[in-house]
């Protein structure tokens, strides 16, 4: 089959990171379906998102409701997608809160009781649960978003009044360094954190989600579930319009 070149960069793309990712996996001692692969599409155009399903990739992740909005819509359009599991990953207004309760099928940006009020009278109001995790900010920077460590176990435990909503987890976005070895500390927090609220996720298999293009090895190695691979995947993404 002959594609175009642009678009068998993903193939080839998605081969290598499978590849890196198996490697990292056998590494830390861990089975392959430990670990799921979530594709971020921000900026990415509907037919490069189509490429990677056509290659086997399911779960994909936007930052953005209206961006993520039109581009499902554009793909159903198109050739069918059924299946596809659609991650919103960017902070969340609670004036979108609605939308995104249609739109996506996980919530990994739940950072206040605020929000999750409106996420569950939405979710309600559809007549089914909607899952989230619930992201928490390990690094002091203050451009970043995230319930604080601290105030975890009272949060996720007020979580529980939602009967629509099904916390499976947390979710992370650590800070960048040059170099991926020195992110390994949030991960390994991120982990304890996990391991110390287990009890309160509402899922049998709950979910740890970090680790990025630059740091996913790192991030497996230190017991990610679930990683979300934008650059490594897609190429550099266009500067933010
Ligand atoms: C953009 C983004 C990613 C992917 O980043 P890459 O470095 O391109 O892999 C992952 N998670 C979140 C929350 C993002 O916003």
């Amino acid at each position: 089959m002959k594609r175009t070149p642009g678009l068998s960069l993903i193939a080839d793309n998605l081969a290598r990171v499978r590849d890196r990712l198996s490697r990292a996996v056998q590494r830390s001692g861990r089975r392959p379906e430990e670990v799921g692969l979530l594709g971020v599409t921000k900026t990415v155009p509907a037919g490069h998102v189509q490429e990677a399903w056509d290659c086997g990739l399911r779960n994909f992740g936007e930052n953005k409701v209206q961006e993520a909005l039109e581009k499902i819509s554009r793909l159903k359009t198109s050739r069918s997608m059924e299946g596809a599991a659609w991650h919103m990953l960017g902070h969340l207004q609670t004036n979108k809160a609605a939308k995104a309760a249609d739109v996506f099928n996980m919530i990994q940006s739940l950072d206040s009781l605020r929000l999750a009020g409106f996420l569950d009278k939405a979710a309600k109001k559809q007549g089914r649960p909607l899952s989230c995790l619930v992201e928490v900010k390990v690094s002091e920077e203050p451009s970043k978003t995230g319930a604080s460590p601290d105030g975890l176990e009272q949060f996720l435990t007020e979580l529980n009044q939602f009967s629509h909503l099904r916390v499976e987890g947390l979710m992370t976005v650590a800070p960048y360094f040059d170099h991926p070895e020195k992110t390994r500390p949030f991960f390994k927090r991120m982990r304890a954190l996990f391991d110390r609220h287990k009890r309160l996720f509402q899922s049998e298999h709950p979910i740890l989600s970090m680790g990025m293009s630059q740091d996913f090895e790192v991030a497996i190695e230190e017991g990610a579930t679930l990683v979300r691979l934008g650059t490594a995947l897609f190429g550099e993404r266009r500067a933010a319009p």
